[in-house]
């Protein structure tokens, strides 16, 4: 068994220890066995800490029936003495996550008897999963007596109760198990058996801030950020709010209302152009000779509905044949051919036919009714042209 010194002290960060195994541990790793240590595996919905064992990286840690494995990039003399060190920023920021987590947890449970069915503290955020639902405006009542709780900055408390008192203590988490419970006190606020280091004192936690709420297995799911990950959250808000708000030449705490504006500003605009293509559209229809009974199109970036409106004009006018085309791609050296999107249309010719035969012979992928086809084919704009207008001609135009 290893000697669980994050028990005695959660701020203990370098210590010292011996060697009792060192072994390969696959991947290239060692498998280090030490007699006591500060690094908390895996477990409870928490990573493992990291850090250093001498000269060798701590790159995982975890527990197999009370002895506690350090996955380490470099081998350890058995026998020898070595000092250990966290990456205690990392390890410090976890506890102000969990401790946070038991707060919020608490206050939920007491407030609406919800139990947490979940909790994963990964390496972005933290989620609590919780066995009913809570609205957005009670969440955001939670978070403010959860950073009271801060405010008040209690001691936070760990006891092994003895077993009478344990059976009679309500607290959160109960479930049966063999020898001593320990329970993590937060006095006013929660109870819970729990196995994790946590900070020493309610004020180290900073600020909790539940940053988001989602309907999840007929309970909700709650994301949070507390302490120096609020912290860094907050200055890449502020970031953005205030990029966005020069672009808009808004106050930072305005910028919705001028997005709004933008917005209309934007549909007013699409509206428009909506209006102008069409004008294009009737332009180029009536810009077609009479006499062609097959017209084919090349008109620069147009849309979709825009093409099928130009070959419905065109054909409006009692040209027999229309074909759009349209560049989707640049051509390459070398590479692919252009890529056009196509419509083509008759009010008299069943235009399945010559897509059958279009398709093959351009790359291209497509089809619709008699009166109307459309896709996406490769060539070249002459290719393409002398092709249908060949192909209206052998139709007996
Ligand atoms: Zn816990």
């Amino acid at each position: 068994m290893t000697e669980k010194l994050f028990y005695k002290d959660s701020h203990l960060s370098e210590f010292e220890a011996e060697v009792v195994s060192c072994c390969p541990g696959g991947n290239g790793l060692f498998e280090v066995e030490l007699d006591r240590t500060a690094f908390f595996p895996e477990g409870g919905g928490q990573y493992a800490d990291t850090g250093m064992l001498g000269e060798a990286k701590v790159l995982d840690v975890q527990e197999e029936s009370g002895r506690i494995l350090h996955f380490t990039d470099a081998p350890l003399e058995t026998g020898s003495r070595v000092k250990g060190s966290l990456d205690w920023e990392e390890r410090f920021m976890k506890m102000q996550q969990h401790t946070g987590e038991h707060i919020v947890s608490g206050l939920v449970h007491s407030r609406f008897g919800y139990r947490n069915v979940g909790f994963h503290l990964g390496s972005e955020d933290c989620t609590m999963d919780f066995s009913g639902e809570i609205t957005p405006e009670e969440l955001a009542d939670i978070e403010l007596e959860a950073n009271r709780a801060v405010w008040k900055n209690l001691k936070v408390e760990t006891v092994y109760p003895p077993r009478g008192e344990l059976e009679r203590m309500e607290y959160r988490s109960k479930i049966e198990i063999e020898g001593p419970v320990r329970i993590i006190v937060i006095p006013g606020y929660d109870r819970c058996a729990c196995c994790a280091p946590h900070v020493g004192r309610t004020g180290e936690i900073g600020v909790i801030k539940l940053t988001n709420i989602q309907r999840y297995k007929g309970g909700v799911r709650v994301t949070m950020l507390c302490g120096v990950r609020a912290l860094a959250d907050y200055a890449v808000k502020q970031q953005q709010a205030k990029t966005v708000g020069a672009m808009l030449c808004a106050k930072e705490n305005e910028t919705a209302e001028a997005v709004g504006h933008l917005k209309e500003e934007y549909e007013d605009l699409r509206y428009a152009l909506g209006e102008k293509e069409k004008m294009l559209v009737s332009c180029m229809a009536d810009m077609v000779p009479d006499g062609e009974e097959a017209v084919c199109l090349f008109p620069d970036e147009m849309e979709g509905d825009s093409m099928r409106m130009l070959m419905n004009r065109v054909l409006e006018r009692g040209h027999i044949l229309c074909a759009v085309f349209c560049r989707c791609s640049e051509p390459k050296e070398n590479g692919p051919k252009t890529a056009y999107r196509y419509v083509i249309g008759s009010r008299t010719l069943d235009m399945r036919s010559v897509v059958r035969e279009f398709n093959p012979a351009f790359d291209g992928r497509g089809g619709g009714k008699p009166a109307m086809v459309q896709g996406t084919a490769h060539g070249s704009e002459a290719e393409l042209r002398t092709w249908i207008l060949k192909k209206a001609e052998e139709m007996s135009l």
